[in-house]
């Protein structure tokens, strides 16, 4: 969401030569959330970019009924699908759905939604996604409760035995991104964090990285 659309292809080739290993690709309906993004045409032409580059195509689906469009995106590359609990009312149904088309599975839950939308279906995720802003724009500040919710996340995956990688997604930046995975979270979107017109992906990559190796007291 934060690249040069018109250079998405060499953004991506970006990312990968400075570390990335996934490309969060933010799928927006103009429904679910106030704006529109990009679609099923464009994770399938950044496809052949991601495996030469050894890159998951990790696919936020922010849309009305996504179970309608699982099969599309999954055609078309998507190696992660995650669909909101808030858009998902039979959401263990449309879990089942990804895992047949032999996805991965994720579930995001906003600002507001409580950790218990996620409780039953836990064990079948693969991931699950807090969101830290509340979604539909690029840019916005990381929410601070988001990290108590993330750490009570984390106890939950523990006591159920689930498997699922905790992602999060919304103003991670290197001021805190250290906190944010000191709370539990292991999969950290950055959008405007590293693609910004002044400087180069590789710089913006290594202050993340570096603020990750210094660890959450640097910020004390
Ligand atoms: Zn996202």
């Amino acid at each position: 969401m934060a690249c040069d659309f018109a250079r998405l292809g060499e953004q991506v080739i970006e990312s990968a030569e400075a570390g990335a290993k996934v490309i969060h690709i933010d799928v927006m309906d103009g429904r679910f959330v106030p704006n529109i993004s990009i679609g099923i045409p464009v994770v399938a032409a950044l496809k052949p970019i991601a495996e030469q580059h050894d890159l998951i195509l990790d696919v936020h689906l922010m849309i009305v009924e996504p179970e309608r469009y699982l099969a599309d995106f999954a055609s078309a590359g998507a190696d992660v699908l995650t669909v909101h609990a808030e858009a998902s009312p039979h959401l263990h149904r449309t879990i089942q759905a990804i895992h047949d088309l032999d996805v991965a599975a994720g579930v995001a839950l906003n600002p507001a939604t409580p950790l218990s939308a996620l409780e039953e279906v836990l064990p079948m995720l693969q991931l699950a996604l807090i969101m830290s802003v509340n979604p539909g724009f690029g840019g916005q500040s990381y929410i601070t409760s988001a990290s108590s919710k993330i750490s009570r996340l984390a106890k939950m995956i523990k006591d159920c035995g689930s498997q699922a990688v905790i992602q999060v997604d919304g103003g991670i930046k290197s001021h805190n991104v250290a906190e944010v995975a000191a709370a539990g979270a292991s999969l950290l979107v950055s959008g405007s964090g590293v693609f910004t017109s002044a400087t180069p992906v590789a710089t913006k990559m290594n202050e993340l990285n570096q603020a990750l190796a210094l660890g959450p007291s640097r910020l004390v």
